[in-house]
């Protein structure tokens, strides 16, 4: 079994891939960087505050105390593979230096890590605050519209989280109802479609819970330009605007991706859905995160709705165990067409790491299958293909 474990793992080292989920940056914010700024911008910093690199025990002791958080885990062995320096107290600097010399020789460094060591042919990314953009390289990126920014519209001079004015995409600035509202939106959504997007994605679920229950637009239309808005009113808001997103998507063939899980937390397990999805069934539902930590709210909607499929983004980093269960669960459950991956990440060390963390938990996966007999060695290598780039290339229409 070791045998066939390398030979899956060597396999899977082989593959192009497609990320299906990604936030990746302009060029301009990756230059001058240094292992520092790379700390600070990263999911290490998600664990904990990362050390002051020139003072190394202060870096031995952020490793001894994070060093099993899987976001440090893959980071360090990013760098170890990607600098030929592995970071601890006694090599931070030189790590340092060759990160600075790396970034100030070559001024496509991320995206060579991207495409040289990722391996991506093709990166569906999300980037706030300028949603649709491909970041000024078509070739690498198809851009995911970020929906956010629509529900914050009620009141024309709120911004989304990140900035970003929905009526700035409007055709018609001065709406004065609901409806026109929701006709704009719709507008704006066939507009990126044809600027070339490639999904629609909704990432509410740090703002909000994801039981979108209302279609009433009456109720919905309280919260319209008015600044005494309560908190259910908005909340009805959302709702219909998040239908009318989800209807969209299906008349414009664009799959619909939803952050699910983390988040605020509080109503943000993927079943919550459950209304949206079983009144959308014309729409192409990926779940990204498989809702971690509730993982299994995931495994019922694949069972129960064949439109819904699941992005194993992000699980192989937050808790690289678990994401070995889930991929599982999940293909015994769903199929081998219906799981995709994406790094999820922006600094392109994480998107390594997250490769490097996927990688592993996959091969894990389909090495116990093989050890439970649920599939032999030339499956679990079309299964391995399948999610790391042909389902991603059917999903998302992706010509060669
Ligand atoms: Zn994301």
């Amino acid at each position: 079994m070791k045998q066939t474990a390398v030979e899956i793992l060597e396999y899977i080292n082989s593959l192009r891939v497609i990320s299906s989920h990604n936030h990746h940056l302009s060029d301009e914010l990756y230059r001058g960087l240094d292992l520092n700024g790379i700390l600070q911008n990263s999911y290490a910093n998600w664990a904990d505050t990362p050390p002051d690199i020139n003072d190394a025990a202060a870096v031995d002791e952020f490793l001894n105390r994070t060093r099993c958080n899987s976001f440090v885990r893959w980071i360090c062995d990013a760098f170890e593979q990607l600098y030929g320096v592995p970071f601890t107290g006694k090599t931070a600097l030189l790590l340092n230096e060759t990160i600075k010399t790396a970034y100030a020789k070559n001024e496509n460094q991320h995206l060579d890590i991207l495409q040289k060591n990722c391996r991506f042919d093709k990166i569906i990314n999300d980037r706030q605050p300028v949603p649709g953009y491909d970041l000024g390289h078509p070739e690498l990126f198809a851009p995911s519209f970020r929906c956010d920014g629509f529900f914050s519209g009620y009141l024309k001079d709120k911004p989304e989280p990140n900035g970003f004015f929905p009526y700035s995409l409007f055709e018609e600035n001065s709406v004065h109802s609901l409806p026109g509202y929701l006709e704009q939106m719709r507008l704006a959504i066939k507009a990126k479609k044809q600027s070339g997007c490639v999904a629609l994605k909704v990432a509410i679920a740090y703002e909000r819970p994801l039981n979108f229950e209302n279609t009433d637009i009456d109720k919905a239309a309280k919260a319209f330009n008015n600044r005494e808005a309560t908190e259910k009113e908005i909340l009805d808001f959302g709702d219909v605007v998040m239908f009318h997103i989800a209807e969209a998507a299906a008349d414009f063939s664009l799959p619909l991706q939803i952050h699910t899980g983390m988040g605020q937390c509080r109503g943000t397990n993927p079943m919550q859905l459950l209304t949206l999805i079983e009144r959308n069934p014309n729409t192409t539902f990926h779940l990204l995160h498989g809702g971690f930590p509730w993982l299994s709210d995931t495994f019922a909607l694949l069972m129960q709705f064949k439109n819904v499929y699941t992005d194993t983004c992000w699980i192989p980093y937050l808790s690289t165990t678990a994401a070995t269960q889930y991929i599982i669960e999940a293909l015994e459950v769903a199929g081998a067409h219906r799981l995709t991956w994406g790094d999820d990440a922006w600094m392109a060390e994480d998107s390594y790491g997250a490769l490097l963390a996927m990688e592993h938990a996959l091969s894990n996966a389909l090495v116990r299958m093989i050890e439970d007999g649920a599939i032999d060695l030339p499956y679990a290598l079309y299964i391995a293909k399948r999610m790391m780039h042909d389902n991603a290339k059917e999903l998302f229409d992706i010509c060669d």
